[in-house]
Order: C-alpha cells, then structure tokens, then sequence
C-alpha cells in the first residue's frame, strides 16, 4: 500500500499538463468529499490504456479497429488529412464533412525530430493509391508546423492522379483546428483552395 494516498494522487495529478500542485491538491480534496467519482474516472482512465488502438485505416484513436467513422456510409472521394485525433473530433462537431480522414500524429518540426517517417505519411500514399480518392483536403493547422506539412505533402502528391487542396484561411493564423469553432471551420472548408 502507499503510505501517503493523498500526496500520491497529488503527485500523479501533477503530471498533467495545466495540473499544478495547488489544482492537484484541489482536485484531491473533493474527490475525497465525493465518495465514487475517483473510481469511476479511474476505471475510464484505465480503459484508454487497455481499450484504446490506432484505426489501422485512418489513424485516428478508437475503442474497435477499423473506426467508425471508416466502417460508416461516407463519401470515399474526399480525405482530410488532420494533424491530430482530435481534429476529427473538431470536423466532426461541425457535421459539414461527410469524407473520410486520415490522421498524421503530428506536423513536421525537424528541429524537433519530427520528420516525415515519424507521421503517418507512408500509409496515407498507400491509402492514395488503393482508394479512389479524387481530392485530398490538407486540414493541417495554420502554424509553421503545419503549412510547413501540408507543403511537403502538396509535393509528395503531385505525381498523384489526385486534387490537393488546402484549408482556407478563414481560421486565424495561430487557431488551431482543434479549438476552432465549427462555423469558421464549415467556412474555411468551405473556400479551399488548391495547392
Ligand atoms: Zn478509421
């Protein structure tokens, strides 16, 4: 057993990001006053360790492989390319996109060791040559990182018989997908443009 639960708990609390001693112990504390609500977040929080996979299609986090999003009716012509899961999430909120995705874990920052082998780039040409896509949406952020992606994506496509096209600026530069809301996102999908 652990000698001191509450300065446990704390100390793993803190290992979130945001999380800093004072809200850890905040949140020590009322879980202490609410009896069952640890346990029930801590069965969840055990189920994304144990219950959690890639979708071997799109890449994007799911409880069963393919996801789905990848087993439902959507129109197969059209992938978005997303940095992260959680950008589905964010297109998905807004309902506009009906396609399918793919998601790349990331945008290339080479100064931090993010290459394009470190992405799922490789299954995504895969993807692009046995599906017949028509038009790949280069959804990623609007930061260095992520036009820096969608440009070294845009040239890795070009000998692709496929129309690549990238998000417009609707979104502030800097907004990220992610935290967009769903009209500037419907917008921005809205007027893309070719790359
Ligand atoms: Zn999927």
């Amino acid at each position: 057993m652990v000698d001191d639960p509450i300065k446990a708990a704390v100390h793993q609390l803190r290992r979130l990001p945001t999380i800093g001693e004072k809200s850890a112990t905040r949140l020590v504390y009322w879980l202490l006053r609410n009896a069952g609500v640890a346990k029930d977040v801590a069965e969840v929080l055990h189920l994304l360790e144990e219950g959690i996979c890639e979708c071997e299609v799109c890449f994007n986090f799911t409880g069963n492989s393919p996801c789905a999003i990848c087993r439902g009716s959507r129109d197969d012509h059209l992938l978005c390319v997303v940095e992260e899961p959680q950008d589905v999430l964010a297109f998905e909120r807004g309902g506009e996109f009906q396609g399918r995705y793919h998601v790349l874990h990331g945008a290339l920052s080479p100064l931090d060791g993010v290459t394009p082998d470190r992405l799922r780039i490789r299954p995504l040409l895969e993807r692009l040559r046995h599906k017949d896509i028509q038009e790949v949406i280069l959804a990623t952020n609007p930061t260095i990182e992520g036009d820096t992606t969608a440009l070294y994506l845009a040239r890795l496509l070009k000998d692709l018989d496929v129309r690549v096209t990238r998000l417009a600026h609707g979104l502030s530069v800097g907004t990220e997908i992610e935290y967009a809301n769903a009209i500037s996102l419907a917008r921005a999908l809205q007027n893309r443009s070719e790359l």
